[in-house]
């Protein structure tokens, strides 16, 4: 009797995608005494993804890929693997793991890039080590990892306080349709929560009561009250340390964007369009002016961190 060969067995690997995000509104608090500023945020998330790969090994090693990738640190300061060494400890486990990182979010373009990476390790290091931590638990170490980190994992929308972690989510109907001027310098969230002190340094506690037309446009639905309702107490800082975003800016609402927006801490503007073909639009606008050196067009909301694929 002859033996076949058998085919190897594939290794082990787990695909995790995680969206980007846009502050639908985003207002900022005085400077606390820890440094940290309070925020009272809208978060959508949006069809721009990361993608993280885990697969066993020795160690704890990364590698990325995608448009911007050599802007992303590879060592311990890279919030996927600062995500991988947290959830490993927590859990007790000291099994290694290969993160590879597909990065479509811009990086420091104040759409959540890092965080996403961040919240996709941990869904997909969880699966991989099985640690049988739950949904909150992971919800808890992602806020240790970052402001932004649990938005990146619950995804959907949801209204943000505290330094942004603490999340509530948010009715919304429907599918709302954006263009992105993205910019290959980014911003530091650091330098422009600076920028925003020296504007306004006795900036008024948030209250939520001001995002009621906003909540209102989401829960029918409506894209020309979002636009409307669209706002980032972190524009003017952004457009001091950057002021050449006043062009995208500009672009977009000569061609119709129903409101128009820095994402975040900037650089990268986001443009609310009637459709998606009206997206396209102004996505075209934004390239043929020259204001941007990428464009996205994306859609939201959608999902936070989930596995697409797993080999067992
Ligand atoms: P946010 O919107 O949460 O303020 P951002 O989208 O503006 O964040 P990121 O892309 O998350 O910014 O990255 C900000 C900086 O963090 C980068 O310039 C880079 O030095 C560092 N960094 C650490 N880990 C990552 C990562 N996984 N991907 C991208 N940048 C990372």
């Amino acid at each position: 009797m002859t033996l076949t060969p058998v085919a190897p067995l594939p290794e082990h690997e787990v695909r995790v995608r995680a969206p980007g995000k846009v502050n639908l509104s985003l207002r900022v608090g005085p400077r606390e005494d820890d440094g940290y500023h309070a925020v009272s945020t809208v978060f959508q998330a949006v069809s721009v993804f990361e993608e993280v790969v885990a697969t066993p090994s020795e160690q704890r090693t990364l590698t990325v890929s995608g448009p911007q990738a050599e802007l992303v640190p590879t060592d311990g300061s890279n919030l996927a693997l600062r995500a991988a060494a947290l959830l490993a400890e927590r859990a007790g486990i000291d099994d290694g793991v290969h993160l590879h990182l597909h990065k479509g979010v811009p990086v420091a373009g104040g759409m959540a890039g890092g965080s996403a990476d961040a919240a996709a390790t941990l869904v997909a290091c969880d699966a991989l080590w099985r640690t049988g931590l739950s949904r909150d638990d992971l919800l808890e170490l992602a806020a240790e990892l970052g402001s932004d980190v649990p938005f990146s994992l619950a995804g959907h929308t949801a209204v943000g306080s505290g330094r942004g972690h603490l999340l509530t989510p948010a009715l919304s109907r429907g599918e709302f349709h954006w263009a992105f001027a993205v910019q290959d310098r980014g911003l530091s969230t650091a330098e422009v929560y600076a920028a925003f002190d020296d504007l306004h340094g006795t900036a008024i506690v948030p209250d939520q009561d001001d995002d009621v037309p906003l909540m209102q446009a989401l829960r029918a639905g409506d894209p020309r009250a979002l636009g409307a309702a669209l706002h980032n107490d972190l524009q003017m800082a952004a457009l001091e340390l950057d002021p050449g975003l006043a062009e995208p800016l500009a672009v977009a609402q000569d061609a119709g964007a129903l409101g128009v927006v820095v994402s975040g801490s900037g650089p990268t503007v986001a443009a609310l369009g009637r459709s998606r073909q009206h997206a396209l639009v102004l996505a075209a606008a934004f390239t043929a002016s020259g204001v941007a050196d990428r464009v996205l067009t994306a859609a939201g909301p959608v999902a936070g961190a989930r596995v697409v694929s797993s080999t067992d």
